[in-house]
């Protein structure tokens, strides 16, 4: 009765199919033909979980995957890892996600789409095996540093992201991304590697997993995350639907101060205009973890101008037109200070 389309198949791999490690991202497709669980053999269980290409257009976590594959083959890893291929049909568009698709990372916290059911059943996998830690890679389209994201202020959890550097953000929300799903059983970060391609994000990915491949345990102390600068996010920054928006200067319903890329991890304070409106409430929306409106308690609205109510600093902003219909325009965030404990 119902057509194939409804069934969506996760494929999993005791081995790396012939050759994989030799496509690019965009290509992945003439040897995958879905989201896949790969398996790489090595000498400690449980195995790190890797997950990579949630976004078809963030291609560094291919290239690291590439490398751990072809060492890989040639003997068995420290640890083993399982390696989860994710939105296929997207890299090969070199898309974060297709038309009509949902973003592959807000599939994992339930819903009542064919990829929602591979993506519990991945998880239950995940879970079954109780990772040794989860390292789900990421790119961003805008101007920052490499960071981390943490959703439990935990020992384990901060280790793993100081291994990759000393910048990370803390977020619980969406729950429906991996690495916040993953968080429930396993120590469990995303890493933001800058731009795809970045040479210096590949670098430091790769490290990260070798790395964590290499050590027999995630620290139980707060002792080896001292040097961490923790930020939490306050709230999404959203542009207001159906508004035509420029980064540029030109004219449209929002005009969004140019350069605002190199504002990320920067404090910005009270003075500094984000937006030119003819609007007379600020077209641009914060929205906070638990998903209310949050707008009137950061952003104030005077002659056309957008301005932050009080100093926050920004994390992902980006000029990328589809990241900030699709996605958001960025982040705000504090720094936080680990409590006593730390
Ligand atoms: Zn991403």
């Amino acid at each position: 009765m119902s057509g194939p389309s409804n069934v969506m198949r996760l494929s999993i791999f005791d081995t790396p199919p012939y050759g994989l490690e030799d496509v690019s991202a965009i290509n992945l497709g003439t040897i995958l033909d879905g989201p896949s669980l790969i398996h790489l053999r090595g000498e400690q269980t449980p195995p790190l979980v890797v997950s990579v290409l949630l976004h078809g257009n963030e291609t560094t976590s291919w290239d690291v995957a590439r490398a751990l594959i072809a060492r890989a083959r040639g003997r068995p890893l420290e640890r083993a890892i399982m390696l989860f291929v994710g939105n296929i049909p997207a890299s090969a568009a070199g898309k974060r996600y297709l038309p009509g698709q949902p973003d592959f990372n807000r599939i994992w916290s339930g819903g009542d789409q064919p990829i929602h059911a591979l993506a519990a059943e991945t998880l239950s996998i995940f879970r079954s095996v109780g990772p040794f830690a989860v390292i789900d890679i990421h790119n961003n389209t805008g101007r920052n540093p490499l960071y981390s994201c943490v959703s439990r202020l935990e020992p384990q959890h901060l280790h793993l992201a100081s291994i990759f550097t000393d910048l990370a953000v803390y977020y619980t929300n969406p729950p429906s991304a991996l690495s916040v799903a993953c968080s429930a059983f396993s120590p469990s970060i995303a890493v933001e590697c800058g731009r795809s391609g970045d040479p210096a994000g590949y670098e430091t990915a790769l490290e990260l997993v070798e790395k964590s491949l290499r050590i027999d345990a995630l620290r139980q102390d707060f002792q080896a995350v001292r040097a961490l600068k923790l930020y939490h996010t306050l709230g999404r920054i959203m542009l207001e639907d159906g508004s035509t928006f420029s980064f540029d200067g030109a004219d449209a319903d929002i005009m969004i101060e140019p350069g605002i890329e190199t504002w990320n991890f920067r404090p910005i304070g009270t003075e500094a205009v984000w937006a030119r409106s003819g609007k007379r409430k600020s077209p641009l929306r914060v929205i906070g973890e638990d998903g209310s409106d949050m707008t009137d308690k950061f952003f104030r609205q005077e002659a056309g101008e957008t301005r932050l109510i009080a100093p926050a600093t920004p994390s992902m902003l980006s000029t990328d037109r589809d990241n900030a219909r699709l996605d958001c325009l960025g982040y705000l965030m504090e720094g936080i200070t680990l409590g006593a404990e730390g």
